[in-house]
C-alpha cells in the first residue's frame, strides 16, 4: 500500500462522507411508501431552520410558524379548490363532528404546491375538493377518546401525518364541482381504498390515476393503502403542532 494509494483513497472517503449522507437521506425520502396513515409511527427528523424544533410530541409546539411553513387556509392561496372537510360534520367514520370549523389548512408551501395541481387540472375542466388538511394534535387526541383503535386512527402519543400540515386527503371534481367516481368512498377502510386495487370500475380506476399524475408531477407522494392520502414532499421536516384553527388567519 504505497502512500500515494492511501493519500488518493484517503481523500475518496472524505468526499464519499460528505456527499453520500445527504443523497441517502433525499433518496430514502423521495422513494418512502408508506403502509398506513392511521398506524405508521413517522421518524422524528431535523425540523426546518424556520420551524421551531418538535423536540417532544408531549408537548407539541404551539406558536405559529413564519414563511414556507407557516399555516395557512388554503382559500387564502387558491379559492377554486373545493372544501368539504368531513370531520367537521357527522359524515365521517366517527359519526360525530371532532373539528369546530370546516377549513382546510397547510403549510404555506404544501398549499402553494397544492394550488399548481388545482391550476393544471383547471385546463382540463377539472379540479381538486379536500376532505382533511392540518389536524391539530388536540383534536387528534379527540378523535382517539371516540375511537382508541390504531387501525383507525393515528395513536396521538406518536401523532397522525395530518398533525404535520403537510397531508392533505382529496379527490377530483368536474368543472361543477361534481365527485369523480373513484375506487371507493373516502375513509372506507376496504380494499378498493388501496392504491393498488384493481377491481372494480375501470373508469374509477383511471380517475384515481389521473389524481395520482396530477399530484406527483408537483412532488406529493401518495400513501399506499388510501387513494385520497396525499404527503407533500419533505413532510417529515415538518414537526407536529397543536395550533388552533381559529389562531390561523382566513386571508
Ligand atoms: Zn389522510
Amino acid at each position: 500500500m504505497s502512500y500515494r494509494w492511501v493519500k488518493s483513497n484517503l481523500f475518496a472517503v472524505i468526499i464519499l462522507l460528505f456527499t453520500g449522507g445527504c443523497h441517502y437521506s433525499n433518496s430514502k425520502q423521495s422513494n418512502y411508501q408508506p403502509t398506513s396513515d392511521s398506524t405508521v409511527v413517522s421518524p422524528v427528523s431535523a425540523p426546518l431552520p424556520t420551524a421551531t424544533p418538535d423536540t417532544t410530541r408531549n408537548k407539541p409546539n404551539t406558536t405559529p410558524i413564519i414563511n414556507n411553513a407557516k399555516l395557512v387556509d388554503i382559500q387564502s392561496v387558491n379559492k377554486n379548490i373545493v372544501v368539504d372537510i368531513r370531520y367537521a360534520t357527522s359524515n365521517n367514520f366517527l359519526k360525530r363532528k371532532v373539528y369546530p370549523e370546516a377549513r382546510c389548512i397547510l403549510r404555506y408551501r404544501v398549499a402553494k404546491k397544492l394550488a399548481k395541481v388545482q391550476e393544471d387540472l383547471a385546463k382540463n375542466q377539472l379540479g381538486l375538493k379536500v376532505y382533511d388538511c392540518y389536524r391539530p394534535l388536540s383534536v387528534q387526541k379527540l378523535m382517539w377518546q371516540v375511537k382508541p383503535d390504531n387501525r383507525f386512527v393515528a395513536n396521538p402519543a406518536q401523532g397522525s401525518r395530518h398533525n404535520r400540515g403537510a397531508a392533505v386527503d382529496l379527490t377530483l371534481v368536474d368543472s361543477n364541482g361534481k365527485e369523480l367516481e373513484m375506487p371507493s368512498e373516502f375513509d372506507s377502510f376496504t380494499p378498493a381504498s388501496h392504491r393498488n386495487y384493481s377491481g372494480g370500475n375501470i373508469q374509477a380506476l383511471h380517475n384515481r390515476q389521473l389524481l395520482e399524475n396530477a399530484m406527483q408531477k408537483h412532488g406529493f407522494i401518495g400513501l399506499s393503502t388510501e387513494w385520497w392520502h396525499f404527503d407533500a414532499s419533505g413532510w417529515k421536516d415538518f414537526p407536529s403542532l397543536d395550533v388552533p384553527f381559529n389562531q390561523i388567519p382566513r386571508s
